[in-house]
């Protein structure tokens, strides 16, 4: 057979494939996992099949492990009832608080607004922070449909009242989005009579918080200026 002729049957074929109805390429359980593991964040179709595949040459038990540890997570890991960082406890259960809000130490009259709970971790690993936190669990993004009702901000209002704070810092990432999300708050938050600080610049713009080193994120964190607006 020539090229021509090959060429022509494979066009002929895969015209013929484009016709008929979308043909399944994976079994039923595979294409299930590939499509769980492509809902995750930053998890494109490629790398959903290649994990997928990843999974499926390792060893039961170890493929097994990954689930368990999903499943306990879920199990024994919630959010805190006052300021949604993770904390240790089930779900679905009577409200649990985090080791920072149950740690008499911390400074209950400052609050470092964070976008999610590993910004928790990064501001924590700076040593220089000694007050509470507020995890939003996002930021405004209207192009993902994400405004300030998605986000935990009712819950942050209801705290200034509650919890005699004084200073509110806006420690959300130096990106569209978290700059978005702190000018919203900052004039949200200004009226009621609190100190409304915002992170120093020096971090990385357009860059996330938890990939900032600590030396600059606890510079940034002391170089904080009060909001003007
Ligand atoms: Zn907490």
């Amino acid at each position: 057979m020539g090229l021509a002729s090959v060429v022509s049957t494979w066009a002929a074929s895969s015209a013929a494939t484009r016709s008929s109805a979308p043909v399944p390429v994976y079994a039923a359980p595979v294409q299930d996992l590939i499509d769980e593991l492509g809902r995750l964040p930053g998890v494109g179709p490629k790398s959903a099949q290649r994990i997928a595949f990843h999974l499926l040459k390792l060893p039961t038990e170890d493929a097994l492990r990954l689930a368990r540890s999903i499943e306990s997570a879920k199990a024994r890991v919630s959010f805190c009832s006052r300021c949604f960082n993770v904390a240790e406890g089930p779900s679905g259960g009577h409200a649990v608080e985090c080791e920072i809000c149950l740690d008499s130490r911390r400074d209950p009259t400052i609050v470092c607004v964070v976008e999610e709970p590993r910004d928790v971790v990064a501001v924590e690993k700076t040593g220089e922070y000694r007050g509470r936190y507020h995890v939003l669990q996002g930021a405004i993004n209207p192009l993902e449909g994400v405004g300030p009702e998605q986000l935990r901000v009712r819950e942050l209002l209801a705290r200034l009242s509650d919890e005699g704070i004084t200073e509110v810092i806006l420690c959300t990432n130096p990106n569209i989005e978290g700059d978005a999300t702190a000018m919203y708050l900052a004039q949200l938050l200004k009226p009621l009579g609190r100190r409304v600080t915002r992170i120093a610049s020096g971090l990385p713009v357009g860059g996330d918080l938890e990939y900032a080193d600590e030396l600059t994120l606890g510079r940034a964190l002391e170089g904080r200026r009060d909001v003007d607006r």
